[in-house]
């Protein structure tokens, strides 16, 4: 009875220990390729790239010279577009809004559906846990696909009710 009373707070005080460590995935050791997510193997050393900026810490492992490129290239590439982004996604809705709000025409919110998702497809960075979760490569394909879809769904309301809304009466 009492052995069994032992293996069992052990086996709890085990659980426990295991439960700690996972209470610690910052210094977790699984390095991960920030590009294509791959795992680094018992074998291998994952180098780590450095884009920090004022703004924000962007220390990231990378598997091999190609992806440490392609991560520098998508970063630098956002950099170049994000105002570009911010018209899209930030100052044509305004404007579209505030021309919904005057006209009170529903038309100007398909346009904003299509500004969205051309806004997305132009800058496809998807939130850090996403990132994080599916990797860099995955989280760019991903957006692509969201951009589009906002763009279909407002090509769609616009071909569907637009028509309606232009058509003289
Ligand atoms: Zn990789």
């Amino acid at each position: 009875m009492n052995s069994t009373i032992t293996n069992d707070t052990q086996e709890k005080r085990a659980e426990q220990d295991t439960d700690d460590s996972n209470l610690l995935p910052e210094e977790s050791e699984v390095h991960l390729c920030h590009w294509c997510h791959r795992i680094e193997e018992e074998n291998e050393n994952f180098s780590i790239i450095d884009l920090s900026d004022e703004e924000k810490e962007k220390k990231f492992y990378y598997c091999s010279q190609e992806h440490e490129q392609r991560i520098t290239k998508f970063y630098n590439y956002l950099e170049k577009v994000r105002s570009v982004f911010y018209v899209f996604v930030l100052l044509i809705p305004l404007v579209l809004i505030v021309l919904l709000v005057i006209f009170y025409n529903w038309l100007f919110i398909y346009i904003l559906f299509i500004s969205l998702g051309i806004g997305i497809i132009i800058h496809p960075m998807l939130g850090e846990s996403t990132i994080k979760g599916i990797g860099l490569k995955n989280s760019l394909i991903l957006g692509i696909v969201f951009g589009v879809i906002f763009v279909v769904i407002g090509v769609t309301l616009f071909v569907i009710n637009g028509w309606t809304i232009f058509r003289p009466n």
